[in-house]
């Protein structure tokens, strides 16, 4: 967003709340989690450069959203999302294990130490989920109780992995009704080929494909 566009909608903010035009926003964070980072248990190449870039976007834009949630894969005893030695995990279905509850590579990213998220959601303890909207708070509260409460009608979606979590977070706020972007340059894919094929169904799905420099 431009110095001028930020200008012109906080003065809109002040003479004509609830904003003019402009949907109740959420953006969502999707497991930015040092276990999907080089070093982890399933990093994803360009993970850490893509937790710093959300943080510095989160902060320059802070006062643009109404809401901010992140995800955190959350495993406790996930069944068969994990692979069982001897079987190797095939990448598909199957998973070494990775975001194991109460370990440091399941927290947040220490690059969003000061995101100051408004709602934490985790997903995942005895079951597969990929989406965020598989996910609960520390009240218990899904994903899209959370955003109806808040009146929340679009969402932004960043995060790891753009093929796998992010993909499956958009095309589920689609599937609830909400205006969807996903910022591409604050994501990335597992692989070059399972991106493209990810932003292809985002697309088809409804969602909007942008930079957040675009915004
Ligand atoms: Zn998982």
């Amino acid at each position: 967003m431009s110095q001028d566009a930020r200008t012109h909608r906080d003065e809109q903010d002040r003479d004509d709340p609830p904003r003019g035009g402009e949907p109740s926003r959420a953006l969502l964070v999707v497991d930015v989690q040092p276990t999907f980072c080089e070093g982890g248990a399933l990093g994803v190449e360009g993970g850490h450069a893509v937790a710093q870039a959300i943080a510095a976007f989160a902060d320059a834009t802070r006062g643009s959203y109404d809401l901010l949630v992140t995800t955190q894969d959350w495993h406790i005893d996930p069944g068969g999302h994990f692979a069982v030695p001897p079987a190797e995990p095939d990448y598909v279905d199957t998973w070494p294990p990775h975001g194991l509850a109460g370990t440091q590579e399941a927290e947040l990213h220490p690059a969003l130490a000061d995101l100051a998220a408004d709602v934490a959601v985790k997903k995942g303890a005895y079951a597969a989920a990929y989406s965020g909207f598989e996910g609960v708070d520390a009240q218990g509260r899904e994903l899209v109780e959370i955003l109806h409460e808040a009146g929340i009608t679009a969402v932004d979606v960043v995060g790891i992995a753009e093929s796998h979590c992010v993909r499956a977070t958009a095309l589920d706020a689609l599937a609830a009704g909400l205006s969807t972007r996903v910022l591409l340059d604050l994501t990335v894919p597992v692989t070059p080929e399972q991106g493209a094929t990810a932003r292809r169904e985002m697309a088809a799905a409804g969602a909007d494909l942008l930079l957040s420099t675009d915004l």
